[in-house]
């Protein structure tokens, strides 16, 4: 017999709780990873409809300090869930849980870029160690690089829904090369960078700041040459853009017209992952794809968080395309380059299994990518990716 549920589940539930939960063995995907995190971020009672004590055979249950949560049940061959699925989903793709952190350095008088790169890395190294992974796959939320509580959740309610089966369709695995070019010393290592993805077949994507130092016109465009697709990175790549009021945004975004027409712009990522609802909503008066959100992220400096969520989905009017391989993250964190690709080649299994978007991120500055011990790491994650990919999926 399951111990008897939290005095929460008299439907009155006042505070987002964010918990680790467990699945009935006989409804685990074989994609699932033991010791990776396994984390449910659980909706406030005026965010998503709650249900009282649900019936029949626990499937999915939480943990909570007070006692186990069933969250997905089954009785009588009917499935049961805790929460308004659609709400909840909502509440978890949307971040609503997470709390935005605005940096001090935010509110800098001057642009942040005026100060060296060597020394902007080594600051952020210091604002990112409290959100390093506690080890291996993490213990703690969000797990990282894995986090895979909402996805099995979502997997199960699918499977009890469709009787049998699994959750997502397998449509094979889908690799995106996405990179934000932040400053003018991008430029120099694009062609070299591109030119290894084209060698192995990918043509990728490249943000580029609209109104920071003057855009490598000749670069971008040997690169649309190429098939490669060019997107916005931002304003000016001060970090203040998702803290600011609408009518700023889209003054920002309107000054970012011109290269947004040039490169017939479609896509996004918001500089240092900084992402507000403020943000998207007048985002998509612009842009159609944004790539700002991580499914697990303890990327951004304001704070850690995350979709959750490895495929792209609609929210809000625009399309989400979750970053699921922040390439670089790890050198944050003392990982060498050279431990990159051993770093990253569970998470690429992972996600070829559970049908997720291999989405990749990196820079092309010199204290980033942009250097020959990071170029022999990029080869060979591109082989890993080359090595299970067909042409067209590649992006
Ligand atoms: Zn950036």
């Amino acid at each position: 017999m399951p111990p008897p549920e939290p005095s929460g589940s008299d439907g009155v539930e006042h505070v987002a709780r964010i918990h680790p939960i467990h699945v009935d063995p006989a409804y685990q995907p074989d994609w699932f990873q033991d010791g990776a995190g396994t984390h449910v971020p659980l909706p406030p009672a005026a965010v998503a409809a709650c249900r009282g004590t649900l019936p029949g055979q626990p499937l999915v249950w939480a943990d909570t300090d007070t006692g186990r949560l069933t969250l997905i049940s089954l009785d009588a061959g009917e499935p049961y869930m805790r929460y308004d699925w659609s709400s909840w989903q909502r509440y978890v793709l949307g971040e609503h849980y997470r709390t935005l952190t605005r940096p001090l350095y935010t509110r800098l008088p001057f642009h942040y870029h005026r100060i060296p790169g060597v020394i902007r890395r080594a600051v952020a190294s210091r604002l990112l160690a409290h959100q390093t992974p506690a080890g291996g796959h993490g213990g703690r939320f969000p797990g990282f690089p894995i986090e895979q509580g909402v996805e099995l959740l979502a997997h199960v309610w699918a499977r009890v829904n469709a009787g049998t089966g699994p959750a997502v369709a397998q449509t094979g695995p889908s690799v995106v090369l996405t990179h934000d070019i932040d400053t003018s010393h991008g430029f120099p290592w694009v062609r070299r960078t591109a030119e290894l993805e084209l060698a192995h077949g990918f043509r990728s994507v490249w943000h580029v700041v609209g109104r920071g130092d003057p855009p490598d016109y000749a670069v971008l465009d040997w690169l649309v040459e190429q098939g490669c697709t060019i997107g916005l990175h931002g304003y000016n790549h001060d970090n203040k853009l998702a803290f600011l009021p609408a009518d700023r945004i889209r003054r920002r975004l309107d000054a970012c017209r011109p290269l947004i027409e040039r490169y017939d712009m479609q896509c996004f990522r918001s500089p240092s992952w900084f992402r507000s609802d403020t943000l998207f909503k007048v985002l998509r008066e612009y842009l159609q794809v944004d790539y700002s959100r991580l499914d697990t992220d303890r990327s951004c400096p304001g704070g850690v968080g995350g979709c959750l969520w490895t495929k792209p989905f609609s929210l809000g009017g625009l399309t989400h395309v979750p970053t699921t391989v922040p390439f670089e993250d790890p050198l944050y964190w003392g990982c060498d380059p050279e431990y990159l690709v051993d770093f990253w080649r569970p998470k690429i299994e992972w996600l070829r299994g559970c049908g997720g978007g291999i989405v990749v991120n990196t820079h092309p500055e010199p204290q980033f990518s942009g250097n020959a011990r990071m170029l022999g790491a990029y080869d060979q994650l591109l082989n890993v990716l080359a090595s299970a990919s067909s042409p067209d999926v590649r992006s």
